[in-house]
């Protein structure tokens, strides 16, 4: 301010002296000069007004000097040179001075607004990374509970790339050997496969790392269809293992910014774990749900085994497995047999209800289908082949009704979802269990066909166990009361001819002569052996049949061991066997004596039969409640392995033809059965070539559970 002052002080004073000495003072001359000189030095610098104000003095001599100073070079003339040379300096000085104070102003002004709006770009900047990297933030938190690849994809082709300001997006997952390709952001699908497929993602999904490259290094296409100019191709890797890619378009001709690059690699790296742990979750649920299920189906295999197992009444087994299959296959099963007249009947059937399992298997119409049907149980029955639908489609099913009257009942069962599998026992198909699931959205696969075909071989089998069973009681019946009639109708011409020898021995009517005597006793002893093999094959036939009835009456046991005893004398005396007894006399039970006296008769009868020397002895206790009779040889034994069999009807331990002994082979299992029937028991011991005891236990009074009606 100081200095800025001087020149004006100096210009005031030089035009003061000029006026003083200028009486006439014209001010034209003197305002054109310093207007001239300030405005060149103003325009254009200091030398531009200095030279400006050297012409004016010297061509403005006259003009502007009384007595023109190198005309009449006088002292006022001097006067006025110098005070205009200064005035003219001042002015040049000063305006010089001022005009460069004005534009260092400038300059400064103009840094400064450089300096604001780089930093308003830096600022926005900075906005617009820390909204990039927030919304990278929420793509990595809804990626952490991502479960499903399908979840992955949608998060990070769509808030993921926009995030990165990508416009278009290509996620490549390879899983196994299959290789998965999606699109997002502007990037059509059919442009993605493309891209998948150069030979530059070929290598990047092998190994190698990120990198930014133009689109024509992708494919020729992308260049033409998509507006992105610089792509970022980020390989994705989980625990050293080359997972996938994922591609970045951006419309960057600037190119890419560290925070871009940074970005990218982040989404890449989040997208990379986000799909490994999708994979270990899936890895683990797979893993768990089989593990359950397996143990599910073991667990209902195993019950299902059991329960058919358990009884040879399918009524009851197969509702039971119904109510089984039923719980664990969809709510819904029902079990149709084919009967031997060819009519399918619902043999059992169980739909689960809030309540539980309702049974209604006596309810046939409930699921009634036409025999022709193509879908269910007769489709299956008339195929043999098993049938899964895995959406049951209401109108398919109406078609395949019984009766328009059916329809209603049928839909009313609410099946989503049916498998039928046939029940083939040795190449014939003699039913079919149908399994439908009742839930809605619940769809029955090929495991549960699997399951349920496990399931049908077992219950074909007890379909199969227990019809063969029913057939051979049948049969057993059958030739027991066959054998019980023959029997029964033998007795009466036999006790005839008993009767008759008997007479002729006694000598009515008249003597029978001494030669023909012999011949009429073997006549008589012949007949007692054939009745004694008619006794033992009618008391089979009875127990056999459930026919046997039990006669009580107070017994002394040592009277029918007597009686038994003496029967076998004649035969025991011919093999010089001794015949030995050691029964207490006062032993005395409650039972039924014929029958008694026929165990003991066939024991005894062996024991002499399979005796060839030594001794057969009877020895009887009390034992508690119970009487033991143990009958005891010195015969030829019986080997262990044949020792439970000799007790089974018609068994014999020497098979062939050539038999040393005779025999039936049934009088062991009349024995033990009678023994049964009078709530006792036989069982045998025996030593070969030492001998044999067959221990019979009776109670020492028949309970009357005992005693068959
Ligand atoms: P059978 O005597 O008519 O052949 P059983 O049912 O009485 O029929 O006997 C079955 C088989 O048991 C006999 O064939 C014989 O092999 C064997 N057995 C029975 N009792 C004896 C015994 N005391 N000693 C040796 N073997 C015997």
């Amino acid at each position: 301010m100081r200095f800025g002052l001087l020149p004006a002080v100096l210009v005031a004073t030089a035009s003061a002296i000029e006026i003083g000495l200028d009486t006439a003072f014209d001010f034209t001359p003197l305002i054109i000069f310093h207007a001239a000189t300030s405005a060149a030095t103003w325009a254009a610098g200091p030398i531009a007004g200095s030279v400006t104000a050297l012409l004016g003095l010297l061509i403005g001599e006259r003009w502007f000097f009384a007595n023109p100073l190198f005309v009449e070079p006088t002292g006022r003339a001097v006067v006025q040179a110098v005070t205009y040379t200064v005035a003219a300096s001042a002015i040049v000085i000063g305006l010089t001075v001022l005009r460069g104070a004005l534009q260092r102003a400038a300059r400064g002004t103009r840094r400064a607004e450089r300096l604001a709006s780089r930093v308003r770009r830096r600022n926005a900047e900075v906005r617009r990374a820390t909204r990039r990297y927030r919304a990278l933030n929420e793509v990595a938190a809804g990626l952490l509970p991502a479960v499903t690849r399908a979840q992955i994809r949608d998060l990070v082709l769509g808030p993921g790339a926009t995030a990165a300001d990508s416009t278009a997006a290509i996620l490549i997952v390879r899983d196994g050997d299959r290789i998965e390709v999606s699109a997002g952001g502007e990037c059509p699908p059919d442009l993605a496969d493309e891209v998948a497929r150069s030979d530059l993602l070929a290598g990047v999904l092998l190994e190698g790392g990120s990198q930014w490259v133009g689109p024509e290094a992708l494919s020729t296409n992308l260049a033409e269809r998509l507006p992105c100019d610089l792509w970022a191709v980020l390989p994705l890797s989980a625990r050293d293992r080359r997972i996938g890619a994922l591609l970045l378009g951006y419309e960057l001709e600037r190119g890419a910014t560290e925070a871009d690059r940074t970005i990218a690699e982040l989404l890449a790296q989040q997208c990379a774990q986000a799909l490994d742990r999708s994979r270990l979750y899936q890895e683990e649920r797979r893993l768990r749900i089989e593990a359950q299920f397996g143990e599910r189906r073991l667990g209902f295999l195993a019950l299902a085994s059991a329960a058919l197992a358990a009884t040879l009444d399918t009524s009851r087994s197969l509702a039971e497995v119904a109510d089984l299959s039923a719980a664990n296959l969809g709510g819904f099963c029902a079990i149709h047999l084919v009967e031997d007249d060819g009519e399918i009947r619902l043999a059992a059937g169980t739909q689960t209800t809030e309540a539980g399992p309702a049974r209604f298997g006596g309810e046939a119409d409930r699921f009634a289908l036409a025999v022709d049907a193509t879908l269910g149980y007769p489709a299956v029955l008339a195929r043999g082949q098993p049938q899964l639908i895995a959406e049951v489609d209401p109108d398919r099913l109406a078609a395949a009704a019984r009766s328009p009257e059916h329809v209603p009942r049928l839909h009313g069962l609410g099946l989503q979802s049916m498998i039928c599998v046939p029940l083939i026992v040795r190449d014939t198909v003699v039913g079919a269990i149908t399994v439908a699931s009742i839930e809605a959205g619940r769809r029955l696969g090929t495991a549960e066909q699997t399951l349920l075909e496990h399931v049908a071989r077992r219950v074909a089998q007890a379909v199969d166990a227990a019809r063969l069973y029913h057939t051979a009681v049948q049969a057993s019946r059958a030739k027991s009361s066959f054998l019980a009639v023959m029997s029964h109708e033998l007795r009466t011409p036999l006790n005839a001819i008993l009767g008759y020898a008997d007479l002729m021995l006694l000598g009515v009517p008249a003597q029978v002569p001494e030669e023909a005597r012999h011949q009429v006793d073997r006549i008589r002893s012949s007949a007692t052996h054939l009745l004694e093999l008619v006794e033992d094959i009618l008391s089979f036939a009875r127990a056999d049949s459930g026919q046997d009835t039990v006669r009580l009456e107070n017994v002394y046991l040592e009277d029918v061991v007597i009686e038994a005893i003496g029967m076998v004398e004649p035969f025991a005396r011919r093999k010089k066997l001794v015949l030995r007894r050691d029964v207490p006399a006062d032993l005395q039970l409650s039972s039924d004596r014929a029958k008694l006296l026929r165990i003991l008769q066939n024991l005894l009868s062996n024991a002499t039969k399979f005796t060839l020397a030594g001794e057969v002895a009877v020895e009887a206790r009390l034992d508690g409640e119970w009487i033991a009779v143990d009958v005891k040889d010195t015969g030829i034994g019986i080997p262990a392995e044949h020792r439970e069999r000799i007790f089974d009807p018609f068994w014999q331990v020497e098979q062939t033809p050539a038999r040393r002994f005779g025999g039936t082979g049934i009088g062991l299992g009349v024995a033990r059965q009678l023994a049964r029937l009078l709530g006792g028991d036989l069982t045998v011991e025996s030593e070969l070539e030492v001998g044999s005891t067959f221990s019979l236990v009776l109670p020492r009074v028949a309970g009357e559970s005992t005693v068959a009606e």
